[in-house]
């Protein structure tokens, strides 16, 4: 698969098929949608723009640069030369069996066909011969990994490749079943959040609070059962199904059942609703969901659980930036989260990024984490920063690292930071020492590091001296 053409085809583009355009569109690929709504242009230009903020947000690289959108008149326009074909049209039987006769019959042999379809098998989807996968994504896909893949093994195989190189997470369900699993798990959930609120017991907001206040959070980094492993305790899993599982027999809940969605409800439901949320329009829902998204999944980046765990397979197999003249050692795009009320990037992260810059020119000599598990490091011990042109959220940053000394146990490094037009947006200069751990003591580079620093040094020493090397506060040139 990874051969053949990055062409995708989305065929209906409402809130799942925007999503995955942008999924696609953002890693690289080329897309074509077909959606005969003529709103979908501007609908998926909006979740577009939701995406660009958000997406790169997540790495601490560069995206490749972004794909062809097409819009077309015609299916087959669409899914010529396609070699992943993404249907996600509204979730209604007869509506999906035709669709997938007529994709059965466009699309190109080789493309894997998959449905968005929440609740469908692909034995009910495939009745009438077509060759479809379940592809099951969750909102907003350009955000969230998780893929549950249903059907023919060697399809899910190839289809799993795909959907790791575009920094998802393919769950092959086993077995297929109606609404898969998480759909199952969260349909639970909502039909007892239904009573709870028919009954008086809750609003929805408090309902919701009951969620993201305690189990909601749990669930993000270690899902249900790892959670009830440590509930557990040293006895584990066993003493916990022992000390809860009677529970279950008790009259709490009322799971078989489903309250009619009587108009009184529905209305009781959307009053609520109203009240906790109406204020905001749902754009600016989702982008505070995606901004608080983008910090959870970071924070899980740090340890590699869950989510934060695919985020960092797929940044690593992100190239790392080109060496020019100078080593290029951050080229990303400015998260949302590093700016202030302006919508500038704040001054901290000007040290942050001249931070990553100077991460990544150590992973270039070497002195890497297994360096510092082998005891040894370099430690920061001055910086001077120099802010010479504003810097805003969705910008591509892109930092160059210069060595001015790498002489002993000082390493003298002079990043500059380049905004979207190549202007340079500040200069870092930073000291840093080289430490023994063991000893916490100023100690010679091991032989490996400082090789292949000198190295550096020496190519760099026939620059021209940067402009302001040395600069104290309030001196300009
Ligand atoms: P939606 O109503 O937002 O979008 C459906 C789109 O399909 C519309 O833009 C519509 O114009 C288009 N469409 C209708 N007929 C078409 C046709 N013949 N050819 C091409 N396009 C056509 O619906 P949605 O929420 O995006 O759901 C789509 C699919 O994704 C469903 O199968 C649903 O179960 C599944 N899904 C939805 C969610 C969710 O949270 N909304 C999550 C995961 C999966």
């Amino acid at each position: 698969m990874s051969g053949l053409a990055k062409k995708a085809a989305i065929v209906g583009g409402g809130v799942i098929g925007g999503g995955w355009v942008a999924r696609f569109l953002l890693n690289g690929w080329d897309v074509s949608v077909f959606d005969p709504d003529p709103q979908a242009e501007r609908k998926i230009g909006e979740v577009l723009a939701n995406a660009r903020r958000a997406l790169p947000s997540l790495y601490d690289k560069a995206l490749p640069p972004e794909g062809k959108l097409t819009f077309c008149d015609t299916l087959a326009d669409a899914l010529a030369g396609s070699t992943w074909v993404q249907e996600s049209v509204p979730e209604r039987l007869d509506l999906k069996h035709k669709i997938h006769a007529q994709i059965h019959e466009l699309a190109p042999a080789e493309a894997v066909i998959g449905s968005s379809t929440s609740g469908f098998k692909p034995s009910e989807l495939n009745e009438h011969g077509s060759r479809v996968v379940v592809t099951h994504p969750f909102n907003p896909v350009y955000l969230l990994p998780l893929v549950e893949l249903v059907g023919d093994g060697d399809i899910c195989a190839r289809a799993a490749s795909v959907l790791r190189s575009l920094g998802m997470y393919p769950l092959i369900v086993r077995k297929e079943i109606d609404a898969h699993i998480a759909d199952r798990l969260l349909e639970a959930v909502w039909r007892e959040g239904l009573w709870l609120i028919k009954d008086g017991i809750c609003t929805t907001e408090e309902l919701d609070e009951a969620i993201r206040m305690g189990f909601g959070l749990r669930w993000a980094q270690m899902g249900l059962f790892e959670t009830y492993r440590v509930a557990g305790g040293e006895a584990g899993m066993k003493h916990f199904l022992a000390q809860f599982g009677p529970a279950l027999e008790w009259p709490w809940t009322k799971l078989m059942d489903v309250p009619e969605l009587s108009d009184d409800l529905v209305d009781l439901i959307a009053e609520q609703s109203d009240a906790q949320s109406g204020h905001m329009s749902i754009r600016e829902l989702e982008r505070l969901r995606d901004d608080n998204l983008i910090g959870m999944m970071r924070a899980l980046k740090k340890s590699g659980s869950g989510a934060g765990g695919v985020l960092n397979a797929h940044e690593a197999t992100l190239p790392d930036p080109d060496a020019t003249d100078l080593p290029v050692t951050v080229d990303r795009v400015i998260p949302h989260s590093w700016t202030d009320y302006n919508g500038h990037m704040n001054e901290a992260y000007y040290v942050e990024a001249s931070g990553l810059a100077t991460d990544r020119f150590m992973e270039m000599i070497g002195a890497d984490a297994d360096y510092v598990a082998g005891g040894n490091s370099y430690f920061t011990v001055e910086n001077h920063v120099c802010y010479l042109s504003e810097l805003l959220a969705g910008d591509r940053l892109t930092v160059t690292t210069q060595v001015l000394n790498g002489d002993g146990k000082k390493l003298h490094l002079f990043h500059k930071l380049y905004g979207p037009r190549g202007e340079v947006a500040a200069t870092v200069e930073t000291l840093l020492l080289h430490i023994d751990l063991n000893s916490r003591k100023t100690s010679l580079p091991l032989e490996q590091v400082a090789h292949k620093l000198t190295s550096y040094a020496k190519q760099h020493a026939d620059l021209p001296e940067p402009e302001g090397v040395g600069r104290s506060i309030g001196k300009r040139d």
